[in-house]
């Protein structure tokens, strides 16, 4: 089999990446979580109308300024306006948000008024309806207020709370299992040995998924036979997706496809002709979605952002799966040595000219230093060849610039 094309393999990735089922969540774990339903105001905000300001409720035909008028009652917040009434020369102290009673058609702020106990003096007029909030005149009863697919915030919890639900429906988060696999590999903490390298990939995967806000689960190591595959690989089908690392490239010690397989994994490609990434596998346990990808840590890193990330957000019901894509003027050489998609790792910056990007370093994939400088990925296609000083090229960023 060919390798499948970029844009192929994320096409048949994201055919199988569908959203899980919702679950139902407390508002205080809601933030970042994605609503799977659409919610519809069950009640007017406000419910009734109510003052806006500490002052008085009068009749705004009554207040001009000098005017004095009777004070009669007494609203504080939390009380109802039940059997009270402002009449012509009247009016009736009243806090923020207390309700407003009948007869009364304005508020008249504490701070407009000498403020009197038993006769206030009205020291600037008001017109009909000032300072009042009027019931349903933020969200009517019924307005489809959120929609399935927005990722809450803070405000939008306020609001569910506000409507005094306890609860939302949320997409679940897929449990992404990790599986680092290899001989040589010792858990970070541990003094390698000759020859023995630490296994970072499990941790710069997991931390990849929680960022994105989907829950890792570190399986560990699985030695280069097929004991250890086989079980460990059993154990990492029991999460909605199992990333391996390591173990699919053309090595005789490569067992990785062979135990999935074994275990009923059906695989859809294990090559894409991109650059890091290139052996890259992706197949179906059932529903579940299995992700081997190559051992190199800027390999792995980079076919999670770019293969794998798209698929999670998707499947927590996220609409804006792509990290946004944008032009940039090259500054200096990116070149495109292959015949496939090539990610590189750039340097983005804003200028007055629009962004600018430049190399983040050496592109091997061995340089992991590369990575930590860099803001972005340039996307060149396989025919882009090298790229100089101001060419443009499209840079995918990992963060706001
Ligand atoms: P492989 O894909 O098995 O050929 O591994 C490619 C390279 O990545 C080798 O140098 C491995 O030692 C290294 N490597 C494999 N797995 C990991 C890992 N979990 N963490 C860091 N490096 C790894
Ligand atoms: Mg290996």
């Amino acid at each position: 089999m060919p390798p499948l094309s970029f844009d192929a393999a994320q096409q048949k990735i994201l055919e199988y990446a569908t959203p899980l089922s919702a679950e139902s969540v407390p508002l205080a774990n809601l933030v970042g979580r994605v609503l799977a339903e659409d919610i519809c105001a069950p009640v007017d905000l406000p419910r009734w109308d109510n003052s806006e300001m500490d002052g008085f409720a009068v009749q705004a035909a009554d207040c001009q300024p000098l005017a004095q008028l009777k004070v009669t009652g007494y609203i504080p917040a939390g009380a109802t306006a039940e059997g009270v009434t402002v009449v012509a020369g009247a009016a009736v102290r009243i806090m923020t948000g207390a309700p407003i009673p009948a007869g009364c058609d304005a508020i008249v702020p504490i701070e407009n008024t000498d403020g009197g106990q038993e006769t206030v003096t009205i020291q600037q007029a008001v017109c009909s309806g000032d300072f009042i909030r009027y019931r349903g005149s933020d969200i009517a009863v019924g307005e489809r207020i959120l929609k399935a697919g927005t990722v809450l915030r803070p405000a939008e919890v306020n609001l569910l709370a506000a409507f005094s639900l306890v609860t939302a429906p949320v997409f679940r988060q897929p449990t992404v299992a990790i599986l680092s696999t290899g001989d040589e590999l010792v858990a970070p903490g541990e003094n390698p040995a000759a020859g023995q390298i630490i296994d970072s990939n499990s941790y710069s995967l997991a931390a990849a998924v929680r960022e994105m806000g989907a829950i890792p689960q570190i399986l560990g190591i699985a030695r280069d036979n097929r004991e250890s595959l086989t079980e460990k690989i059993s154990a990492g089908l029991t999460a909605d997706v199992l990333i391996t690392s390591a173990g699919i490239s053309a090595g005789d010690r490569d067992f990785v496809r062979e135990i999935l397989e074994q275990t009923g994994v059906r695989q859809l490609f294990w090559k894409v002709a991109i650059k890091p990434g290139g052996p890259t596998a992706f197949s179906l346990n059932g529903v579940k979605l299995v992700f081997s990808v190559p051992g190199n840590p800027v390999s792995s890193m980079i076919t999670f952002e770019q293969l794998i990330r798209p698929a999670l957000l998707k499947m927590m019901g996220r609409c804006d799966i792509f990290r946004p894509l944008e032009q940039a003027t090259v500054q200096g050489i990116l070149r495109n040595e292959t015949n496939k998609t090539r990610f590189l790792r750039v340097k983005v910056e804003k200028t007055a000219a629009g962004l600018v990007a430049e190399s983040a370093g050496d592109q091997n994939t061995g340089i992991l230093s590369t990575m930590l400088h860099a803001n972005a990925i340039a996307i060149l296609s396989p025919d882009q060849g090298e790229l100089n000083d101001g060419d443009n090229v499209s840079v995918q960023l990992l963060q706001p610039l």
